[in-house]
């Protein structure tokens, strides 16, 4: 079933035709310094909306919860120096408020509200006879309708400027994201709300720095509209998020180095892809744990062989090893030189592991 919502072509400056949307700034506004400096850096480099956090949904208390109301003329000081846009994240019928009357340009609806729907449809009253833009970001867990669900509460108050923040979906498993992608959510969105602007959020998907220009060029090679990337002056003496800013300078190097491919397969084709690596994508994270718990087996075994002073290398049990895992790949179809080739390097690093241990003090 495709979702029937009113929807009228976002005109934000930026925008007009011109892929990828970019939005950035710092994960939390901490001073007017920190926000200004930051500002210019960006606006400098072409990027025309700016965000930071005011108030912040922090999962225990006690953190840094935002700077708050006091935070929203240093992002006017942004609009009037730099004329980026503005924008922040709203999470009650006072945020509101308050975003309006600072001349708030854009304001979104992060993770943990769009989860709930009395929230959502509280900040849609609010809205109703405004005209602004609203970024509806998905539900921290997994669920397109749920997603649907807050997009079409702001939509029926009258909101008809939307797009969708994709910023991945939080599990009990581990992961090497702090949010799992799960492509497949934004995929279908798409296909339900095809007119509607997506927006992916790497920061929060990805959790540290590094990981962040990867799930940029998939989120462009999967044809979303847009990128929103937490940057901040100083990224490491950020009040929050810090693992997972970039400076500005990082920010642009991320940005150009990004590939806009002209995507001539169709939806059906970008879908049965996306899942078919989604998987894969899945599978080898499953893989690198399951190292790292072999891993700490071997650190077992090399702390019990040091205090028993045995040797590390034990020939026989090495020769039967490998004996048997050309057996087991056998008989699942893998060749031998690939399975003697994956044992030797893990074998190799096992060992390198258990000198390291030998050789501590
Ligand atoms: C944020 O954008 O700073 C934020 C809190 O994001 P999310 O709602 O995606 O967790
Ligand atoms: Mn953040």
């Amino acid at each position: 079933m495709v979702v029937d919502v009113d929807l009228k072509p976002i005109k934000i400056k930026g925008l007009d035709n011109k892929r990828p949307l970019i939005i950035a700034g710092p994960c939390s506004a901490e001073s007017e310094e920190q926000v200004l400096s930051t500002a210019r850096e960006i606006s400098a480099m072409g990027v025309s909306i700016f965000r930071a956090g005011i108030w912040k949904p922090r999962t225990r208390p006690n953190a840094f919860e935002g700077v708050g109301s006091l935070g929203l003329p240093w992002l006017q000081a942004v609009k009037k120096e730099t004329g980026m846009l503005i924008s922040t994240e709203v999470a009650n019928v006072k945020h509101v408020n308050e975003a309006l009357k600072h001349d708030l340009d854009i304001i979104w609806i992060g993770a943990r509200t769009s989860a709930n729907p009395f929230a959502v449809q509280e900040i849609a009253d609010a809205l109703k006879g405004v005209k602004i833009p609203v970024f509806v970001k998905n539900p921290v867990n997994p669920d397109v309708d749920l997603w649907i669900g807050a997009i079409e509460r702001i939509n029926q108050a009258g909101i008809d400027q939307i797009a969708a923040i994709h910023r991945g979906f939080s599990s009990y498993e581990k992961s090497i994201y702090r949010n799992a992608p799960h492509w497949q959510v934004p995929i279908e969105l798409r296909r339900r709300i095809p007119e509607l602007p997506i927006i992916t959020d790497p920061s929060h998907i990805c959790g540290s720095r590094d990981l962040i220009y990867d799930i940029s060029q998939k989120a462009m090679d999967l044809n979303f509209d847009g990128l929103i990337i937490e940057t901040h002056i100083n990224p490491d003496k950020a009040w929050s998020d810090a693992k997972q800013q970039l400076t500005p300078a990082a920010l642009k190097k991320v940005l150009d180095r990004l590939i806009m491919r002209e995507s001539d397969i169709n939806e059906d084709m970008m879908l049965t892809l996306a899942e078919l690596r989604d998987n894969i994508d899945k599978l080898d994270d499953k893989l690198i744990n399951l190292i790292e718990e072999r891993m700490k087996e071997v650190d077992k075994i090399g702390r019990y062989k040091k205090e028993n002073n045995i040797t590390i290398l034990q020939n026989k049990r090495w020769d039967d090893m490998l004996r048997s895992r050309l057996i087991l790949g056998e008989r699942k179809g893998l060749s031998e030189d690939f399975i003697n080739k994956i044992f030797r390097a893990i074998h190799q690093e096992s060992i390198n592991k258990q000198t390291q241990i030998m050789n501590e003090d």
